[in-house]
């Protein structure tokens, strides 16, 4: 797809051109993809953060988050519920905190995989290649870590004191030490246009990524952006149908961010507009509600395993099924990030 192509479709409103889009979405989803939704069970296990990104809830400047970080002891016993809901990824999240030491997680992930058979994603943000390469090592198997915009301008105007150049350089560095590599967006910024979210798929069809993650935007008051407005769900929606247009075999969650922007839970309209992924969430009850990245989030007083029924309920409703394997990537690695 050329840029020029994804700029009409995201300009266009016009009801019949929205069906179109989402079909030929899900076609080229059905066909890549098959009717199976995958599973992710994502444990968010530290909200300290020392970053300022100007749309997080975790952004050390939020005074008010009753910050948390889950013990090893914590992080496994999630881990087994993930296994007993017989789940094979477990994603471990948290905000970039520096009290994580490269060991600390690499043990963390050794223990998960001396006790489960079970794919492994980290998504804990920047970090020298070598703690990259020491988690890989433990046998970590791949890493989450959106670009959030692939604008540099809007990137440095919303991330005040980090760098886009090392975000590229973290990337390039995941996929160096063998990690199946998962990025994303944020869709409805301030200041972001069209063209930048053009400029995000284009990025994601480029750099041949091996799940991309797209949600809307949803102001946190505790933030810079806490008073402006929500990104748009049928534009999520849209860059959701057009990234599996352009990317065929990408893994595409539909993000929990669609399922608590609004009443509804948006998440089904994206796996019929392309996406093929769910992650419940698996953090330990008590500290679901304190991993507050944006307000109002989908479950928080949900048990997992309760998630997990709706959630085959969902993917019945629209004809499909979830697919309990691990999910692995079906990309194979031949682009080379710039
Ligand atoms: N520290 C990790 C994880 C960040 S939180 C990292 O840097 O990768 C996980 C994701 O939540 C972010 O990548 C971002 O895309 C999303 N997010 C954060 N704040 C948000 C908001 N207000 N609205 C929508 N998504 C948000």
């Amino acid at each position: 797809m050329k840029k020029s192509e994804i700029i009409d479709y995201l300009k266009d409103d016009h009801p019949s051109s929205l069906t179109e889009l989402y079909a030929r979405a899900d076609g080229v989803r059905k066909e890549y993809m098959g009717d199976g939704i995958l599973l992710r069970g994502i444990v968010e296990f530290s909200s300290f953060c020392k970053n300022t990104c100007s749309y997080c809830g975790l952004n050390k400047n939020n005074t008010h988050l009753d910050r948390f970080r889950l013990t090893k002891e914590q992080i496994l016993e999630s881990v087994g519920r993930i296994a007993g809901a017989r789940i094979k990824t477990v994603v471990l999240q948290s905000g970039e905190d520096d009290e994580i030491s490269a060991g600390w997680l690499a043990a963390v992930v050794k223990d998960i995989k001396a006790r489960y058979d079970m794919a492994i994603t980290l998504s804990v943000g920047e970090r020298p290649r070598a703690d990259y390469q020491c988690w890989r090592d433990a046998g970590a198997d791949r890493y989450l870590l959106k670009i959030e915009t692939a604008n540099p301008a809007l990137y440095a105007a919303l991330h005040p004191q980090m760098d886009f150049n090392n975000r590229l350089r973290c990337l390039e560095d995941v996929r160096a030490c063998g990690y199946q590599v998962g990025c994303g967006a944020i869709v409805g910024l301030k200041d972001q246009t069209i063209d930048d979210i053009a400029g995000d798929i284009v990025f994601f069809s480029e750099n041949n990524f091996d799940m991309i993650g797209i949600g809307p935007f949803i102001p946190h008051a505790a933030t810079v952006l806490g008073g402006e407005q929500k990104g748009g769900v049928a534009l999520t929606i849209k860059a959701v149908a057009l990234t599996r247009i352009a990317t065929g075999t990408a893994h595409l969650p539909a993000t929990t961010a669609l399922g608590s922007v609004g009443e509804k839970d948006y998440r089904i309209d994206a796996l019929k507009a392309g996406a093929n992924v769910l992650m419940p969430n698996f953090t330990p009850k008590a500290f679901k509600k304190r991993y507050e990245i944006y307000p109002g989030k989908r479950c928080v007083d949900e048990d997992s395993e309760h998630c997990v029924g709706c959630m085959q309920a969902l993917a019945a409703s629209i004809g499909r099924h979830i697919d309990y394997s691990r999910g692995d990537a079906l990309k194979t690695i031949v682009s080379v990030l710039r």
